[in-house]
């Protein structure tokens, strides 16, 4: 304790999760350039201080935080190093976002093969989470898509890591949370395009079983995803609507100079040219209840079902892909104590009984999810993977009776280990040290020892949520 008073205290500030839900104290630095990590590696040794990484702060959980520790922000490392339009291959800082990537690159044609629901994460943050998009199937995560990097070790070495070389740092350090090492360049493939645009198809799916069997129907398409009523029970419990999506072949888009222009894909300010987006959080805000859930879901299926069924249209890449950019700070309409998002990935077999499970759970615990989104994945050979051959949900809870909602999260966790299912730090706030060792395996938490042990031997990278799940292993 005594330790950490050496730490100025004009840095200390308070820094949130995603959701609003964890809020916690912390001695903040924003490095620029690669040569002043090694000093506050030192710094934190010297106060006997533990660092976190961050990068935009935008996983849900405690993914980023360090309670009165120091935070490492990536944010000022945002330079585009190199890139060659010819061949699609970039070389970032961590700190470039998804959003200056894609607005560099659209106009010579060329996309990430890979993309979160949001445009606003850091490269550098999404490979310490090893992102995945509505195309896992076809694409993989983002992880799969880099040629090289280079790391600095807080044992003080500088690492190039390729698929070969390093090979255990590189699939380490991309999904490593933060915990093995700092990227500091990173070079990725891009994906070649010939429109801005893509081909959109939208259609309603009755129930679970149907919503599951359409998203693994159509797992050959670029892109597939399933939005799902949460809210509703009985026969219709886990219908939803169905987006597929596929990239537009050469030669199909009678103006691809015009759609690959960024004032194309620019998302519109106002909501049907009348609200102003920014506002509109205040509303959502006012339906951001068991009651107003259920009939914001319910119109927007009987909507889908109806004059939206098996409608084809063509729709930017930006508005496909950030979706839930639409609504800035949409997440403040969660209220006070916020929101956390619950996704567990459970392989084929066993998907469709336990998401009825951990629905009907929720719904009769009067905890109902307001948001759920599916999607088809398949395993990848990095440490600390999520993905599995099957599918994933994603959940977004309110916060609210708190001793009722962790028991809840028990409960699914539990629920979710019965099916042989896996969790993703990214989202994460509700893991405990016993279910993360029994998803990740003995053989997995061993290796992760090894590597920290060799990359990290006074164990300074420690996040809040590496104290909460692998305390203790
Ligand atoms: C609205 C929304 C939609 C989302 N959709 C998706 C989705 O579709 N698919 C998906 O997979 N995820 C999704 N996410 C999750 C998000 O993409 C991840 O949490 C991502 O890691 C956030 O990036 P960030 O820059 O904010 O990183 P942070 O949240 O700040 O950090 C993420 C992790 O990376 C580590 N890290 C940060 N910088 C570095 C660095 N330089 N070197 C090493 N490690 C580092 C941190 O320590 C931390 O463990 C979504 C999040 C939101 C809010």
């Amino acid at each position: 304790m005594a330790a950490k008073s050496t730490l100025p205290l004009q840095r200390l500030v308070r820094l949130e999760n995603f959701g609003h839900s964890i809020d916690r104290p912390a001695y903040l630095y924003r490095p620029t350039h690669a040569s002043q990590i090694n000093d506050l590696f030192t710094l934190a040794e010297k106060t006997g201080s533990q660092i976190a990484l961050r990068g935009a702060g935008r996983s849900y959980g405690d993914a980023a935080l360090a309670g009165g520790g120091i935070v490492l922000d990536f944010q000022r490392m945002n330079r585009i190093l190199d890139w060659n339009p010819e061949t699609g291959i970039i070389t970032v800082e961590p700190g470039v976002t998804i959003e200056q990537l894609w607005r560099y690159i659209i106009e010579d044609g060329w996309w990430s093969p890979v993309m979160p629901g949001t445009m606003f994460p850091t490269i550098g943050g999404c490979l310490g989470a090893n992102i995945h998009g509505k195309n896992n199937w076809r694409q993989g995560t983002l992880g799969e898509h880099v040629i090289s990097f280079t790391a600095l070790l807080p044992n003080g070495e500088e690492k190039v890591c390729t698929p070969t070389r390093n090979k255990d740092l590189f699939y380490g350090i991309i999904s490593g949370m933060g915990l093995l090492g700092v990227f500091t360049s990173i070079t990725l493939q891009m994906k070649k395009i010939y429109s801005g645009d893509l081909e959109v198809d939208a259609w309603a799916e009755p129930n679970l079983e149907r919503m599951l069997r359409a998203t693994d129907e159509h797992k050959e398409e670029d892109y597939i995803v399933g939005w799902v009523d949460t809210t509703v029970g009985g026969r219709a419990l886990g219908r939803g609507q169905m987006h597929s999506a596929r990239y537009l072949h050469e030669g199909e888009d009678p103006q691809p100079v015009r759609t690959m222009r960024p004032m194309h894909q620019d998302l519109p300010d106002t909501i049907m040219g009348l609200v102003p987006k920014s506002m509109v959080w205040r509303f959502l805000k006012l339906g951001i209840n068991n009651p107003g859930a259920w009939a914001g879901n319910t119109a927007k299926y009987l909507m889908n079902q109806t004059i939206g069924n098996h409608k084809r249209y063509r729709q930017s890449l930006v508005a496909f892909t950030f979706l839930l950019d639409y609504v800035p700070n949409w997440e403040y309409s969660y209220g006070r104590q916020g929101l956390i998002q619950y996704q567990s990935f459970l392989p084929f077999e066993t998907a469709h009984d336990t998401y009825q499970e951990i629905l009907q759970r929720s719904q009769k615990r009067g905890l109902p999810s307001y948001l759920g989104v599916m999607k088809r994945h398949r395993p990848d050979q990095f440490l600390f993977s999520h993905a599995v051959d099957g599918f994933s949900l994603a959940l977004d809870f309110k916060v609210r009776r708190r001793e009722h909602f962790v028991q809840l999260m028990d409960d699914l966790n539990q629920i979710v280990l019965a099916g042989n299912g896996r969790f993703y730090f990214a989202k994460d706030s509700t893991l405990t040290p016993d279910v993360v060792q029994q998803y990740l395996g003995d053989g997995t938490v061993r290796k992760f020892k090894r590597l920290k042990a060799s990359a990290d031997p006074a164990h300074i990278l420690q996040s809040d949520l590496y104290r909460r799940c692998f305390g203790g292993l």
